[in-house]
């Protein structure tokens, strides 16, 4: 029998299919010189925010600093507080810190693994406190007015927005979708009667082009989407040391931009972005059918009506986690761990206090999810093969003692 590897993630052979006209971008980028800015990031520019179905997108270095400079955009201030979800990757909460703001949690719904909007209702009513001055939602916590929302679209899977959106608009707070997981994720609102993009119905949104994302650049890229104009005009003069033209400086920015070659690429890439992601969709589908009943010893995605995931990852919780994962790797099975410490315990932020137990929802999901192998061109066969080994894995841990 061929035990071949299987590999978690397969980045080579999609690059392969693609060679000649990537080599196209990056020549073309020599023979003129455009490494900065130019017609390779406006025309990707404007093909993803076609493909959000937003009016502007706005290139950025990394999705890091979309989220980031969104924020700034939107009108996060100093001393501000964002709300958002210790089951995440860190870069959301260090991009709060990084517009000078700070982050509060709120917990997570425990079947979607994204932002509860009943927690998030209740943070603000018991945790938050109406400054008599201003009529703001002050956090006890962290002392600063709270001004702003990240929901994390997380594995691919939209948040449940409709009710994020009501909540935020309740209480008068900015929603900034951090989308980098969710390219091309849809979702449907109830309130609009319509499916909508990921990326489309906060005041912005960030992207990450990270070279694992479903569309990844061949380095570091991002973006930032929205409707709203001075917002992405914003963006741009942030982006680019505040400058609304050479050399005048209207506001102080960062050095943010979208690496021209990268831009060229991905617009390459995002041509083949729709298949990728139904080939992603269906292998979830294999997955679940491979899996079967399975009395809740594997837990599968979870996907509700109204929502339509990209599986950027394809998340399963088990008992005992630790110990498939490496049995997996010893089988010759590439997994990954999204994310093994809740963001409240991580140790950059010792200081701020948070304690375990202090979000169950995600400390207990940080401890069970395993990502399988995920990838467009991912094979049957290898699924099969994943499928039978995990379960073989889980029944051998049910016999035990
Ligand atoms: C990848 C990612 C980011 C950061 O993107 P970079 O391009 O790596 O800076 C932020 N948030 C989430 C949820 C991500 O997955």
């Amino acid at each position: 029998m061929k035990t071949e590897g299987i590999p978690f993630l397969d980045l080579v052979t999609v690059h392969r299919e693609l060679r000649g006209e990537l080599r196209a971008v990056f020549e073309a980028a020599l023979d003129t010189a455009g490494f900065i800015g130019g017609p390779m990031v406006q025309e990707f520019e404007r093909d993803f925010a076609e493909v959000c179905e937003t009016r502007y997108c706005v290139g950025m270095a990394s999705g890091t600093d979309a989220v980031r400079l969104a924020l700034v955009a939107a009108g996060v201030r100093p001393g501000d507080t964002v709300v958002t979800v210790p089951h995440t990757f860190f870069a959301t909460t260090e991009a709060i810190s990084q517009a000078c703001a700070r982050f509060d949690f709120v917990d997570i719904d425990p079947r979607t693994y994204t932002m509860d909007p009943e927690k998030l209702l209740a943070y603000l009513e018991t945790e938050c406190v109406p400054d008599p001055r201003t009529g703001r939602l002050v956090s006890q916590r962290t002392g600063g007015p709270v001004t702003a929302i990240i929901p994390v679209h997380l594995y691919g899977q939209v948040a449940d927005m409709d009710a994020i959106l009501d909540v935020a608009a309740r209480y008068d707070l900015i929603v900034v979708e951090d989308a980098c997981q969710a390219h091309g994720a849809e979702y449907f609102s109830k309130r609009e009667g319509r499916w909508r993009k990921a990326g489309s119905m906060g005041r912005a949104a960030a992207f990450s082009f990270y070279p694992g994302k479903n569309l990844g650049a061949c380095g570091e890229a991002g973006a930032v989407t929205t409707d709203d104009q001075q917002l992405a005009r914003a963006c741009s003069m942030l982006r680019d040391h505040g400058q609304s033209k050479k050399y005048i400086h209207d506001i102080e920015g960062y050095n943010g931009r979208l690496d021209a070659i990268q831009a060229g690429l991905l617009r390459v890439k995002l041509r083949h972005l729709a298949k990728w992601n139904e080939q992603r969709r269906e292998s979830a589908r294999s997955y679940d059918e491979l899996f079967g009943e399975t009395h809740g010893k594997v837990v599968l995605p979870h996907v509700p009506s109204w929502s339509r995931p990209v599986f950027h990852l394809y998340v399963v919780r088990v008992a005992d986690r630790e110990r498939i994962q490496k049995d997996l790797t010893a089988a010759g099975i590439g997994t990954g761990i999204h994310y093994p410490i809740p963001l409240h315990l991580v140790k950059a932020y010792e200081a701020e206090g948070f304690r375990p137990g202090d979000f169950p929802v995600s400390e207990r999901a940080a401890s069970e999810v395993l990502s399988l192998p995920m990838f467009p061109g991912l094979a049957p066969e290898q699924q099969q093969r994943v499928v039978s080994e995990v379960v073989k894995l889980v029944a051998a841990r049910e016999g035990r003692p």
